[in-house]
């Protein structure tokens, strides 16, 4: 006797991001480097500026699309932003070379990596994880991902946050201290990566706090911009 094997909720919603040209992209993990620019480093007052990167996980659906309302989340004061180049895996693997690295990368996009920057600084003052900081809904704004193929490789190009048309961020991708092919070797020792995972790779100095009513525009040359809106917090 055959039986059919039922689902006993609704099938979950897979997590999509647009490409550029038409077609999305499926999400399958969030990973982000814990620091990755000099003058962020200093800023935040960070450990040993030669220490090698570290990586979090974010859930893939806390991914939230270009024009996002954003509203402000439980369990901060301090919620700030932080503007990053997202590198889209299209071929996974683990061991990755960092000379292979770029024929993994299926494309690229700018996020922003929102943060419960109170968390954090408890977290670290605790040594306790950075999740309840870091890995929280909606906290993982992504643009539209512009095919490798159309979009040079990120050596360098300018990368901005605005917010209510202010600027607060500004700094450069090849002010990374661990290049894109870099990050994909070191993380893919830690963990197979696979295709549709996103790699948040770090931002600039200039990260500070929002409030409800705040436009944030971040903005990396050569990618779509990604815009969201911060709005009041749900009751
Ligand atoms: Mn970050």
């Amino acid at each position: 006797m055959s039986a059919v094997v039922q689902r006993v909720l609704p099938a979950i919603p897979i997590t999509e991001v647009p490409v550029v040209g038409g077609g999305f992209f499926p999400v399958r993990r969030v990973y982000c480097v814990g620091r990755n620019y000099l003058d962020h480093i200093r800023e935040m007052k960070e450990a040993d500026e030669r220490d090698p990167p570290f990586f979090f996980q974010k859930p893939r659906d806390a991914i939230v699309l270009d024009g996002a309302q954003v509203s402000y989340p439980p369990f901060t004061s301090d919620f700030q932003f932080e503007v990053e180049l997202v590198v889209a895996v299209g071929r996974g693997g683990r061991n990755i070379a960092a000379y292979d690295a770029l024929d993994h990368v299926w494309g690229y996009a700018v996020g922003i990596d929102l943060t419960r920057r109170d968390r954090q600084r408890d977290a670290r003052d605790q040594q306790l994880p950075c999740e309840v900081a870091k890995s929280f809904d909606a906290s993982a704004p992504c643009g539209n991902i512009a095919p490798a193929r159309d979009a040079r490789y990120f050596k360098e190009s300018a990368i901005t946050l605005t917010v209510n048309g202010n600027e607060r961020q500004r700094g450069d991708i090849g002010q990374m201290i661990w290049s894109v092919p870099e990050v994909m070797a070191q993380l893919s020792r830690q963990v197979t990566l696979g295709a549709g995972d996103l790699i948040y790779t770090g931002t600039p100095a200039g990260v500070g706090p929002v409030v409800p009513g705040d436009l944030l525009a971040a903005h990396i040359d050569g990618l779509p911009s990604l815009t969201i809106t911060i709005t009041s917090p749900e009751v």
